[in-house]
């Protein structure tokens, strides 16, 4: 069943939800679509020094830069979060989230577990979702499937995706990607419930209830 959004009300206040999950479990797979899905969902575009694999296009998967270039953003205080991650570093441009979140739009954030952490730490209310493989056999086909790194690159991202899932009590929502479909419905659910909270609809409130003036007034 597709989820049809077109015609629903727009929250007033946006929400920060920050993606985590091992290599290879299906993240950038769920956020494709959610983007599609659902309104006023934006990515936060990370900066790395990785280098582009085939497909990706600068600017749109990654702002791809090199090490000076990555030092002066964190040392200009320009990075949200930022951490090493298989070698490479890896950020959160600051602005185009604190420009998303004033003007009342979403935005997810898909990035590792050192900097999921760091943004619970600085942003209390951002909603934090692991996506996690049925098992570890799976992750691994699936990564050789993808079939854009080398070998050595492979059994890398394999040995550190046991710790990136140790975290994962860590999060506020768990997403199972086995099936893909059912797990592109749990990881849509997740966002949209998240959108529909009273506290974020307080226009809509607004419209329906005498007197509700107050945000804060609880509404029975
Ligand atoms: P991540 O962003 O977490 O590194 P990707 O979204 O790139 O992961 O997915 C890794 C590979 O696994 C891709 O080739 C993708 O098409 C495939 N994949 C994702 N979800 C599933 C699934 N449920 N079943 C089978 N293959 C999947
Ligand atoms: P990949 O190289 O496969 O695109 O990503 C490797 C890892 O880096 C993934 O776990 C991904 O979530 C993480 N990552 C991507 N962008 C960021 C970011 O901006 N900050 C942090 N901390 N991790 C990121």
């Amino acid at each position: 069943m597709a989820l049809d959004l077109s015609t629903w009300t727009r929250p007033d206040r946006g929400a920060l939800f920050v993606i985590t999950g091992a290599s290879g479990t299906g993240k950038t797979t769920l956020v494709k679509k959610a983007l599609q899905v659902i309104p006023e969902l934006g990515f936060s575009v990370s900066a790395t020094t990785r280098p582009e694999r085939v497909g990706e296009k600068d600017g749109e998967d990654y702002h791809f830069v090199d090490q000076a270039r990555f030092a002066e953003l964190v040392d200009g205080g320009q990075m949200l979060e930022w951490a090493e991650v298989y070698g490479n570093r890896y950020g959160t441009p600051r602005a185009p989230v604190d420009a998303a979140l004033a003007g009342g739009r979403s935005i997810l954030l898909e990035i590792d577990q050192q900097g999921a952490r760091q943004v619970r730490a600085a942003m209390a209310d951002a909603i934090s979702i692991f996506v996690l493989p049925p098992s570890f056999d799976a992750l691994e086909r699936r990564l050789r499937r993808r079939a854009t790194d080398s070998e050595a690159v492979i059994a890398r991202r394999l040995s550190e995706a046991r710790l990136q899932i140790e975290h994962c009590g860590e999060f506020d929502y768990l997403v199972v990607n086995d099936d893909l479909s059912s797990a592109h419905d749990q990881f849509q659910a997740v966002i949209v419930a998240e959108l529909r909270r009273r506290s974020r609809l307080d226009s809509l409130v607004r419209r329906f209830v005498a007197g509700a003036e107050d945000p804060a007034t609880p509404v029975v």
